[in-house]
């Protein structure tokens, strides 16, 4: 078995017993990259090895001296290219920052590096997050593990098919709508998005700044549980930082749902499912019963609004974060222009992609002053709504039961032809998103063509712990790994 097929946390394990040197895991990682980037592509950027090597023999040698005792001391990590890396190029997938390398690197990524960490790449995602299949990236598309005709999902294909692929153990992703749990879903990977507050967005490229958080990918809910507890922190930088006392998550993988209260929302598994999606997430929900959790289905309304509310004011804040990239400063600048505004008019027609331009034109229009109250502002107060539903369920439930998806991963070229359609693949993600809610998503099957299921656990706010039992007890009945 190679180092790459244990889990972050099993080789931190023998990093630290010193069976495995922090250079070899490095190197397992670069050989496994080497073996299948080229078809899956799911990096942006690989570092250049030396400097992978040198950072290994730094973080070794304070191993070696007890300076570094945490579980991911020593492993290697992906990290999704919407993170911003000093001195190291970072795209967002878009052509526009393809000479980007910032000058400081985002809270989480540094949280990680003080743990330990040894970054091994920029992972490919979709144009500045926005998409669900990895294929609105300006450097090509990712490919899915499981089956190589069909995408890994989005935004977050790269970060989770480098883990599927076993490049390196684990991986950060980001999550405005569910990029992290969707394509986690579709590579059959395991992936978390925390409450918002809960992981600094400093130097997070931010698509939609009231919605974006930055979780892990893993193989394993231990896995995302040490990883998250590594990455979470209170940060004066960011103004929506939260400060808490309860960031052990690592002490919610309990084996145990006893008398845990469990909903499904009927509309999460009706019209429009895909059967096979259903039924294996029908059984997983069996499986938590059996364990001693009550589970049924309830009424969560407003569920049909929640991706036209997701899209305005998601595509409103896109709107706005993107007004700086306009060659100015940093970043693409047109080759030929006449004069200040035909080279921000160039710069931006040429730098950005199609479906990046959508979000912007649709998010200028809601934001427009004829049309504010009509679109921006009623989406605000349909989030506020969908908040208090949840609220509500949270009265009778622990843990919200579901898919993430409503298929399985779909072929490459079949989704971006049609963007409304590929909008509403979001329809069991986004609400908890608006409502800043935590949500984990791990595997609980395969359809017939082999392509993996997720199964969602949504919490309350501040509820990580909740829905880590709920995953880890589920993973320790359903064997799936
Ligand atoms: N698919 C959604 C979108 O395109 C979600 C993206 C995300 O979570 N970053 O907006």
């Amino acid at each position: 078995m190679g180092l790459m097929s244990l889990t972050a946390v099993e080789l931190g394990k023998k990093i630290k017993e010193g069976s495995v040197s922090v250079r070899d895991a490095a190197l397992a990682s670069l050989e496994s990259i080497k073996k299948s980037e080229d078809l899956l592509h799911s990096f942006v950027t690989v570092l250049d090895e030396d400097a992978i090597l040198a950072r290994a023999a730094e973080v070794q040698e304070k191993i070696d001296r007890g300076e570094l005792t945490r579980p991911l001391a020593g492993v290697p990590v992906a990290i999704k290219d919407n993170m911003c890396t000093e001195g190291v190029l970072t795209t967002c997938s878009s052509k526009i920052l393809a000479n980007f390398k910032p000058v400081y690197t985002a809270e989480a990524v540094r949280n990680l590096e003080k743990a330990g960490a040894v970054m091994i790449g920029k992972t490919n995602m979709d144009e500045f997050a926005m998409g669900s299949t990895t294929e609105t990236s300006a450097y090509g598309i990712t490919r899915n593990p499981h089956n190589t005709e069909h995408v890994p999902g989005g935004s977050s294909g790269g970060s989770c098919a480098a883990v599927a692929a076993e490049q390196c153990p684990y991986a950060l992703g980001s999550d405005t709508g569910g990029s992290i749990r969707q394509p986690s879903s579709f590579c059959g990977v395991t992936g978390l998005k925390p409450t918002y507050g809960t992981v600094s967005r400093y130097g997070l490229i931010a698509y939609g700044s009231s919605l974006d958080q930055i979780g892990p990918v893993a193989k394993d809910v231990t896995d995302c549980a040490a990883i998250l507890e590594t990455i979470s922190s209170y940060d004066e930088k960011d103004s929506t930082s939260v400060k808490r006392d309860d960031l052990d998550f690592t002490s919610g993988l309990v084996n145990n749902v006893e008398g845990m209260r469990i909903g499904i929302p009927k509309e999460y598994i009706g019209e429009g499912l895909d059967p096979q999606v259903r039924d294996a997430v029908l059984n997983a929900a069996g499986i938590l019963a059996k364990r001693g959790a009550v589970v049924e289905e309830f009424d969560l309304s407003l569920v049909e609004y929640a991706i036209p509310a997701y899209y305005i004011i998601a595509s409103a804040e896109a709107s706005s974060n993107l007004a700086r990239f306009d060659g100015v400063k940093y970043g693409y600048r047109t080759k030929q222009y006449e004069g200040l505004h035909n080279m921000y008019k160039k710069t931006r027609s040429e730098g950005f992609g199609a479906e990046v331009k959508r979000r912007i034109m649709l998010g200028s229009y809601v934001l427009s002053s004829g049309y504010y109250d009509a679109y921006y502002l009623k989406a605000l107060r349909t989030k506020a709504l969908i908040k208090e539903a949840f609220d509500r369920a949270f009265e009778t439930y622990d843990v919200i039961l579901g898919p993430a998806a409503p298929t399985t991963a779909p072929k490459i070229g079949e989704s971006l032809s049609d963007p409304i359609q590929m909008y509403l693949g979001d329809i069991y993600t986004v609400s908890v998103n608006l409502a800043g809610l935590p949500s984990i998503c791990i595997p609980c099957g395969k359809d017939d063509k082999g392509l993996p299921v997720g199964l969602q656990l949504i919490g309350n706010c501040f509820e990580e712990k909740t829905i880590i039992r709920a995953a880890y007890t589920f993973e320790c009945s359903a064997e799936m790994r």
